[in-house]
């Protein structure tokens, strides 16, 4: 659901001079009462304004869920991804290691002399190698996930595409791919990237 301008406008109205009529809204916003018969019923039905009969309209307090629904919606991939960490698949398991410490991530992308993406590590896939030996001289294309295998996202998948991927498919991030015709990185969606995004989204409204 998207609220219009003239909703919002309604919602901030009610916030700063509760309880309200619905005569003083309309004054408020120069309209007639019956211009805004229908902004009020979308506003009580969804359950953001509560109308009590001789008081006036009041704010419930429950009006984040949707505008959180319009904010989510609106946004793509470009807008939240992060920059990713690549290495070369020559890379040893053990630097890989030290790679995810030293950049505080979960998962590294494994990239050839083009710059192409090929395979996935997470720290599942390092933990495993280490547990079979030989990890200190072991490349990481021999523990990786390979690409075709790897889910992606695109800078312009909607966010809640690229989180729903990530839960159907039960893995920790997505690499966001330049275009649909190139194995190029150029950032990463990651399910913190997904929670923090949720925490600004709340906190904004919470503020507002
Ligand atoms: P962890 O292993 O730390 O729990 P993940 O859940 O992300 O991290 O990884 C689980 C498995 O899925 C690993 O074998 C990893 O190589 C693979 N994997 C990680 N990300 C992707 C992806 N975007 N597409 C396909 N496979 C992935």
């Amino acid at each position: 659901m998207k609220l219009t301008e003239r909703q919002q406008h309604i919602i901030e109205i009610v916030k700063e001079n509760e309880p309200i009529s619905g005569d003083k809204i309309a004054h408020t916003l120069g309209l007639t009462k019956s211009t805004l018969r229908s902004d009020l019923a979308v506003l009580t039905m969804t359950g953001i304004l509560d109308a009590r009969p001789k008081v006036g309209y009041i704010y419930s307090g429950l009006g984040f869920q949707p505008m959180i629904q319009d904010r989510l919606s609106s946004l793509t991939v470009e807008d939240i991804m992060l920059a990713p960490v690549s290495v070369k698949q020559e890379t040893t398991v053990q630097d890989a290691i030290t790679a995810l410490f030293m950049y505080d991530i979960g998962t590294l992308y494994i990239i050839d002399d083009q710059k192409e993406m090929v395979g996935v590590v997470s720290r599942k896939d390092l933990l495993r190698s280490v547990t079979m030996g030989n990890y200190q001289s072991a490349p990481v294309a021999v523990v990786m996930t390979r690409m075709p295998n790897i889910f992606v996202a695109y800078p312009d998948m909607p966010v809640l595409k690229a989180a729903k991927s990530i839960s159907r498919h039960q893995v920790d991030s997505l690499p966001v791919m330049e275009s649909r015709t190139s194995n190029k990185i150029i950032g990463k969606v990651s399910k913190t990237t997904l929670v923090n995004l949720l925490i600004e989204l709340t906190d904004k409204e919470l503020d507002a």
